[in-house]
Parts: structure tokens; sequence; C-alpha cells
């Protein structure tokens, strides 16, 4: 008789094509197939348990059936569960977007959802692009991006991507936009420093000679996600907006990755006191339950829009699920669970743990860096900690550190040679401190051997 572990794995090869997965390794490898989650635990089908080390991919924040977060789908569900926003309204909508409104930057005044952070971003650089076109600018049709950025995987989000290994193929199908340098400071010879200046001048000069050329900045403000969990020296993210405000060039945050606290701010432009004209938000907006994404934008931007209807300034964009209710209502149970829980304050608290128990392992001779902003944290590892000579790819250390972490009962993805560690914001201190054992054994182990 087969299991029911057999079944579903053998319909799963027969049926499922998974994104970011080579699906001949993953046909040959036993495959992981979860049945439900409580709290920041996941459990497979065969009835193991795993600490969810990545926040399910970046976006849980109070854990897994939460009973506040249930409710709040089913109250809205007893209701409606879909009606469109297009010309018309919906309840959680227009509340969720009052709430939005209050705690985002100073300035973003306007919510315009959508269903993932690529949508998001889409929506961003067309509004950006729709702004100067409105006014009679014509000509400030690029954008500027940075090394390494990771946007999402829609093809305007992919055109403002700058990781090769996931962009390269498709560069013939992409619009072209300016890349300067992310300042990456454990890969720079001028470390920190040197990094910073790097990326200000090479941005100045662009702006300097082109910014009429120019519609936008897209950044992922503070670190940067998929490229590495890379951080910018402090200053950095303050100093690039104040450049693009003086060149009449907007400024695009992508806070994705890092809203909803993950970094100890509620959103990363908070840490530097930044006010973007464009930001978009996602993952942690339903507390990680239903996909629903926005684009926030100033008045200023959307005054550009607003005009009689024959002047044909419309933004003409939107998606079947815009706005849905059930994700919108869910949203507004989880900010509400911020605010009771004092989550961010938490968060603070937390890294802080979280930091001094990694502290260990930053003398071992094959971690390179550990980065961390609030509960978002990246190890790199290096063949050669002083040479700083990375561990070739096809060695797969990060995959197999992750494949390690798996075995002793935590979940995990990297990036490359860069171990992530992206626990949700509720985690207690003995639940990280269990994912931080876990985390160094598995590290341990792949380098130094056990
Ligand atoms: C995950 C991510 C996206 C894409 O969001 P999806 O919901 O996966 O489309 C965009 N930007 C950043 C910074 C991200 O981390």
């Amino acid at each position: 008789m087969i299991t029911d572990y057999e079944r579903l794995a053998a319909m799963n090869k027969d049926y499922l094509w998974h994104p970011f997965t080579q699906m001949k390794d993953y046909y040959h490898s036993e495959p992981l197939i979860i049945e439900r989650g409580e709290g920041i635990m996941l459990y497979d089908v065969q009835g193991r348990a795993y600490y969810d080390g990545f926040s399910s991919v970046w976006l849980n924040v109070h854990g897994h059936n939460v009973p506040e977060l249930n409710q709040a789908i089913t109250d809205q569900l007893g209701r409606v569960a879909h009606s469109t926003l297009l010309g018309m309204a919906n309840v959680p909508a227009i509340e969720l977007a009052e709430k939005l409104v209050g705690i985002t930057p100073k300035g973003l005044n306007k919510v315009f959802y959508s269903d993932s952070g690529a949508t998001g971003v889409e929506i961003a650089i067309k509004m950006a692009f729709q702004y100067w076109h409105n006014q009679g600018v014509h000509g400030k049709t690029k954008f500027i991006t940075m090394k390494q950025a990771y946007h999402g995987d829609t093809i305007g989000a992919v055109s403002v991507g700058a990781i090769p290994l996931y962009h390269d193929v498709f560069r013939p199908m992409l619009f072209p936009s300016h890349v300067i340098p992310y300042p990456y400071a454990y890969r720079h010879e001028g470390g920190e420093t040197g990094a910073l200046e790097a990326t200000l001048t090479a941005l100045r000069s662009l702006l300097e000679t082109r910014a009429d050329e120019i519609a936008a900045l897209i950044v992922e403000p503070i670190v940067q996600g998929a490229g590495g969990i890379i951080i910018m020296p402090p200053g950095c993210l303050r100093e690039m907006a104040a450049l693009c405000r003086k060149h009449g060039v907007l400024l695009i945050a992508d806070e994705v990755a890092t809203g909803f606290g993950r970094t100890g701010a509620m959103f990363a432009c908070d840490l530097e006191d930044v006010s973007p004209d464009l930001m978009v938000i996602g993952k942690g907006l339903t507390g990680g339950y239903l996909p629903v994404a926005a684009t926030l934008a100033t008045d200023e931007v959307y005054g550009a829009f607003y005009a009689d209807y024959q002047d044909q300034k419309t933004f003409f964009h939107g998606h079947s699920f815009t706005g849905n209710p059930l994700g919108c209502a869910v949203a507004l149970a989880s900010l509400k669970l911020f605010e009771e829980w004092n989550l961010v304050e938490g968060v603070r608290t937390k890294a802080s743990f979280v930091e001094s128990k990694l502290a260990a392992l930053k003398d071992r001779p094959y971690v390179g860096e550990i980065r961390q902003k609030g509960l978002m944290i990246g190890i790199e590892l290096v063949r050669d900690k002083v040479s700083r000579e990375p561990y070739d790819w096809a060695e797969r250390i990060g995959v197999r550190a992750s494949l390690r972490a798996r075995e002793l009962g935590m979940l995990t993805r990297p990036l490359g040679n860069v171990i992530v560690f992206i626990p949700p914001l509720v985690s207690n201190e003995a639940e990280l401190d269990a994912m931080t054992d876990i985390l160094a054994e598995s590290i341990l182990h792949v380098t130094e051997g056990g």
C-alpha cells in the first residue's frame, strides 16, 4: 500500500512545475510537502516539524494559523470574498488604505492595490513614467537601478532588475535601465567608505549628465534582499534620496522585503527619515497570509493623473483581484496585531538577541561576514577568510547548509553562498535560540565538516 506521502510525491513529480527550481534536481530529491502550520512551525505530511526559518520566503509575520487572522478572513468571507475596485470600492480596501497612509513615510497619501510585489513594482514604474508624460515632460523615460537589484519577475520588474543569473537570459526583451553599483562594503576594496563613495559618485554623475532622460530611481532601501542581504552604509539612502530630489528624478522605494517591521522599523525608509515619491509594499502586508500588494504615491504624483477624462491622463492599469476584500481584511487584522503586541519594538530586542547568539560564528574560518538589520540576516560563507575568495558556485555550499538545516528541523533557502535567516517577527527568544543553534550547526557542518 502506498502512503499518503508517496501518493502526493508522485503527483508532485507528475504535475507541478516549481518556481526558481531546477526541476531535474528536484525530481531526484525527496520533496518536502507541507500540510499545516501552527505558530512559527510548519508540519509536513509525514508529521515532521520544522521551524519556518525564512518566514516562508520572507513574508510571514505572526506565525501560521493565527486565530485573529483566521477570524478576520472568516468574518469577511461571510460578507463577500471578492468584488472589483475598478470604479467601485469595498469596505476593507478603504479601511486598509487609510491605515497604510497613516503608517508609511509622510507624503505617501494614495494607495493603489495589486496582488504581488512584482505587480506593485510594475505599477510604480508605469506611474513614474506616466507622471512625466502627463505633465508634458517628454524624454524622461529611463530608470536607474542598482547592481544585484531584485524587484520581482514580471517583465517590467525584471527590466529594473540586475541579478545576472536570473535576468540576463531575458535581456533582449527588456527595456534598458541604468545600473549603478550597490554599496557592498565586504566586496569593495575601499570597504564601507569606498563602497558608499562609489555608489554616490556614480549616481551623482549619472544625474548630472542624464537627469532629463530619467524618470525614477528604484531602490531596495537599506537592505538589498535577493542580491544577498546586503546592507547600505549609514546615510547612503538619505543621500541618494537628496540627489534624486535635487535633480528632479522620482524615488521609488521597493519595501516589499523590508517593510512591516522586518528591519526594526516599520519601514526601512524610516531608518533614515526618507520619504520616497512612490513606495511598493507586499510580502508582510497581509502578515504573509494572502497575496495583496500596494503601491503608495504622493499627492504630487497622484495630482499629475487627476484631470478631466478627455485629457487622457487616467492610469489605465488594474488587476482582476485589485483590492481583494479577504486580503485587505487580513492585512487590517495583521496591523492591529502589530499595535497590540508592540511588534516593531519587539523586533529590535529580538534582533539584539540574535546578534549576540550569532557572534560566536564570526571567528569561524569559513564565515566571511554576518550581515543583519533587524530580523533580516545573511551569512556569507567564503572558501578563504583572508582573501575572501568565494566558494565555487558548483559546490552549492548554501544549498547544502540549508539541506542540513532541514534535517535538523528548520527551513530556509540560501542566496548563493549566503545563508539566509529571516524568522517570523513573532518568534520568541526560546524559538530564536533553537533556530540560531540549528543555523550555526548547519553552517559548521558543511564548512568544517561534521
Ligand atoms: C520578493 C520581492 C519582490 C517581488 O515580490 P513578489 O510578491 O514575489 O512578486 C519585489 N521586490 C523585493 C525587494 C522583493 O524582495
